[in-house]
Order: structure tokens, then C-alpha cells, then sequence
């Protein structure tokens, strides 16, 4: 099997296990061979192979063998440069699994349309900074009253809550206004029935449907940038419900203007509603996220118990997406109920150990420095002249000292990009502020402030 053939096979386990499964267990996992029927992979720790192994060992196998595959057995193994150490008992699993299920064809997955996750509600999301305004606008559009904003375009970045928003907003819609026709679906389904009818010779019902709702609802419009018929028809569904003074609602993952591809009519109207963008998540939000799905969780196993300062520790150190957040919890718990304890900090550690390798973001000096001179309004002239006036200096010795701390660079290293200062100089500034900050509340807050905005 090529890494092709697994690529296809993984785009069809996502369909099948759903997203939350498929980032805790199907993305860590690495196809290797295949070799004497047997399709190995590489996992990153002997908890998530046994794991893989015992839930969606058949499922994968069923896959593989649709996709064309002479597999029958399929193999995890611990390996590669992702290998966490085997400790403690919790490791206690074998190296290597193996799942031998009986071969069953898949049964082929039809793409279902307007259909909504249940757990997609405003009671559900989590509201902070980068999201609030996202959210209000969601909520007002919720309401169904007069078309207010048309259309409203959501985007942001993967996993930032975008289609959350908008199932919320059907939900929402379909309980209080359960007379307004709501369709949602992504631009990728509006495509494929836009062919389909092509197809059929039957482009009238096509239209006819789409001109007969009152709320639409396209997800992920980046989809059919570039992809011109479809955008024809696309605009043409639009400017006809639009100038019925109903409702749109359109999500993707950049401002429309930044979408190359999208054909310029398309984005000139976009821009004339609502553009909301949702910012990547901040410890508070990601916080927040945690310890609502740890409640939600709660209430299914009352016996569910958690370290303090486990939740707050994978605030901070996994990204800011927040599928790949929950599938850490997903991960998490289920490690926590296979060996029915407590989580820890060191459990934690080691059954994330991937996601937070993969996570560790890397600072660098230039942000460093460019976030610093924000913070207290200087330029970067300023900042790396040789002006000793402590309006300057302080924050100079701010950005070294961060540049410490966050980055793994030298002293030496850190003293040429500050205009060639010796290594001596630089130790200085770091001494003076790790003191200061013990002396000072306002340098403290202003060290703190600065790390969780460079580690955000
Ligand atoms: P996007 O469509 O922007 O890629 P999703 O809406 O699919 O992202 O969100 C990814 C996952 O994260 C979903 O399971 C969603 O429920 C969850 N999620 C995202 N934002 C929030 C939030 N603010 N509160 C609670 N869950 C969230
Ligand atoms: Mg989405």
C-alpha cells in the first residue's frame, strides 16, 4: 500500500469515527508497510496502540480492505522518533497489538446532508475574548427576527468553533422559529448536488430548492474557491435569497477578501454584511473549554477524578485548536477509566506526550522583541539604541530576559541580535528583571503578560 492509499483510507476513517476520534486516535498513528497481509503502524506510545487496536482495529481493516488491500491483519508498534518511554505501569500493555477481526466489506458511507451534531449548542460554547464577537452575532442571527446583518461571514482558522456557531444557530432556530425552512451544508455538499443535478439533467429542482429556504447556511466556503460553475450557481442562489431579504450565514477559514480564488463578485458581496473573524484561542478560553468538558464528562462517571492543575497545565501547553484540545480529553479519559485512577500530572505527560511535542511552540527573538516594543509603545530603534534612560532600558531588559526564557538561544547569541551587547550585558538585564519581579508587582504582571501573549 502507497502512503497515497493510506491518505485516502484516513479521509474515509474521518467519516466514519468522527473528528474527536479521529485526532485523539487516528492521527497519531503512522502507516508504515504493508508486508506478509499485514498493514503495520507506528504509534507513539503502547496506550494509544492497544487503544487503537481495540476500538478501531476493525474498522481500519475494513477500510483498508475496501480500498483495494490484500490485509487481513493489521499491527501497531511503538517506534519512530515519536516514541515515548515505556514507564510505569500504566505502559504495562504489550508493544505490539494485533486485530484479527473476520474481513467485512464497508458498507459505503452516503454523504448526509443538513445534518447537525447534537452537541453543537450555544450552551455548549464556550464564550472568551477571541470568540465573544463571533458568538454575539451568532446569537442575533438565532433569534430569526429581521435580517439584520446579511450575510454574516464567520471565519477564523481550524477548530476555532465556526461550524459549532452555525449548528448552534440551527438548533436554535429549528426550536424557536420551527416554521422557517433552515438548510446547512458545506460548500463541498452544495457542490456535489449542484453536479449531481447537472448530472441528472434536473438543475430546476436544484434551484428551485435553494430558492425556497429561508435560512442558508454554507460551511467552509474556501471549498469552492476556484471551482467556477459551482460559484456561478452559487452566487446566483445567493443574490436571489439575498434580494428575498432572507437569511446567510457563511463560514470560512480566511476573511473573504483573502480567499485568491473566490470570484471577486462573491467576495464584494460577503464583504457587505457582517465579517466576524474568531481569533485563536488565549489560556482563558482554552481553560474554560477544558473545564466544561470535564463537568460534561463528570456527570456520565462521578468516580472521574483529576489532579490539581492538570487542566491549567494543558491549557497551557496545547495549541490553540480546540478539536485537538478535546481530543487530548478524549485521550485522557479514556486512559483514566482503562486503568481506573485518578489523573495525574505524570499520567497526563505521558499519554499526551505526542500533542505536546507537537505543540511546543517556538518562540523566536524577533517576536519577542516586536511583542515587547508593543507593550510598552517603543520602537525597535529605541529598543536596541545604546540609550540608557530606563524608559528604554527596562524594556530592554524585559526582552532579554523573555528571550531567555522562551527561546533555547545563548547569551552571546541573544547579545548580537540586541545591536552586538556583550554576553555580560545581557546577564545582567535577565538578573535585574528575575529580581525585579519579585520586588515589583507591576514588572511581574508585565513578564506574565508578555509570555502567555508570546505562548498564546
Ligand atoms: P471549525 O469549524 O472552526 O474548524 P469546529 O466548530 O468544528 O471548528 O470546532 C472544533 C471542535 O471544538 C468542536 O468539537 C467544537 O465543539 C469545539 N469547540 C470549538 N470552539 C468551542 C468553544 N468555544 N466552546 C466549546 N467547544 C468548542
Ligand atoms: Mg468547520
Amino acid at each position: 500500500m502507497t502512503q497515497e492509499t493510506w491518505g485516502h483510507v484516513r479521509g474515509e476513517l474521518l467519516k466514519s469515527v468522527g473528528k474527536n476520534n479521529f485526532s485523539a486516535w487516528i492521527e497519531p498513528i503512522t502507516f508504515e508497510e504493508v508486508a506478509d497481509r499485514t498493514a503495520h503502524f507506528v504509534v507513539p506510545t503502547n496506550f494509544i496502540g492497544t487503544w487503537v487496536s481495540q476500538h478501531f482495529g476493525d474498522v481500519i481493516l475494513r477500510h483498508l480492505i475496501s480500498a483495494g488491500m490484500p490485509v487481513e491483519r493489521v499491527e501497531f508498534a511503538v517506534g519512530g522518533q515519536n516514541a515515548a518511554p515505556a514507564t510505569g505501569n500504566a505502559n504495562a500493555a504489550p508493544r505490539t497489538v494485533t486485530a484479527q477481526p473476520a474481513p467485512v466489506p464497508a458498507a459505503a458511507n452516503p454523504v448526509v446532508e443538513f445534518n447537525l451534531n447534537p452537541n453543537f449548542t450555544f450552551t455548549n460554547f464556550v464564550v472568551g475574548k477571541p470568540n465573544e464577537l463571533a458568538h454575539a452575532a451568532a446569537r442575533r442571527v438565532a433569534e430569526g427576527g429581521a435580517v439584520s446583518f446579511n450575510p454574516l461571514f464567520l471565519y477564523g482558522g481550524v477548530g476555532l468553533g465556526k461550524t459549532h456557531l452555525m449548528h448552534a444557530i440551527a438548533h436554535e432556530l429549528r426550536n424557536n422559529k420551527p416554521e422557517l425552512k433552515v438548510i446547512y451544508l458545506s460548500a463541498e455538499q452544495f457542490m456535489y448536488r449542484f453536479i449531481r443535478a447537472l448530472r441528472d439533467q434536473d438543475t430546476i429542482s436544484f434551484k428551485e430548492l435553494f430558492r425556497s429556504i429561508d435560512v442558508l447556511m454554507v460551511d467552509d466556503v474556501q471549498f469552492i474557491a476556484g471551482k467556477n460553475s459551482t460559484q456561478e450557481e452559487f452566487f446566483h442562489t445567493f443574490n436571489a435569497l439575498v434580494e428575498m431579504g432572507k437569511q446567510i450565514i457563511i463560514s470560512g477559514d480566511r476573511a473573504p477578501v483573502d480567499m485568491d480564488e473566490l470570484d471577486s463578485r462573491i467576495a464584494s458581496r460577503l464583504q457587505c454584511g457582517l465579517v466576524v473573524d474568531l481569533h485563536p484561542t488565549d489560556y482563558e478560553l482554552r481553560l474554560g473549554v477544558l473545564q466544561q468538558k470535564f463537568e460534561t464528562q463528570r456527570e456520565r462517571h462521578p468516580d472521574l477524578k483529576i489532579a490539581p492543575g492538570v487542566l491549567e497545565f494543558i491549557a497551557h501547553r496545547v495549541s490553540s485548536n480546540v478539536r485537538v484540545l478535546e481530543g487530548a480529553l478524549t485521550r485522557l479519559f479514556a486512559f483514566a477509566d482503562l486503568i481506573g485512577c485518578e489523573i495525574t500530572m505524570d499520567m497526563t505527560q505521558e499519554c499526551l506526550s505526542d500533542i505536546l511535542r507537537a505543540s511546543d511552540r517556538k518562540v523566536t527573538m524577533d517576536e519577542i522583541i516586536k511583542k515587547t516594543c508593543e507593550h510598552y509603545h517603543l520602537r525597535q530603534t529605541d529598543l536596541m539604541s545604546p540609550s540608557r534612560a530606563r524608559n528604554v532600558a527596562r524594556p530592554r531588559q524585559m526582552a532579554m530576559y523573555l528571550c531567555k526564557k522562551l527561546t533555547t538561544r545563548s547569551l552571546p547569541e541573544i547579545g548580537r541580535k540586541f545591536g552586538g551587547r556583550d554576553h555580560t550585558t545581557i546577564l545582567h538585564g535577565v538578573r535585574k528583571i528575575e529580581e525585579l519581579i519579585s520586588l515589583d508587582s507591576q514588572i511581574a504582571e508585565d513578564a506574565e503578560l508578555l509570555r502567555r501573549m508570546l505562548e498564546a
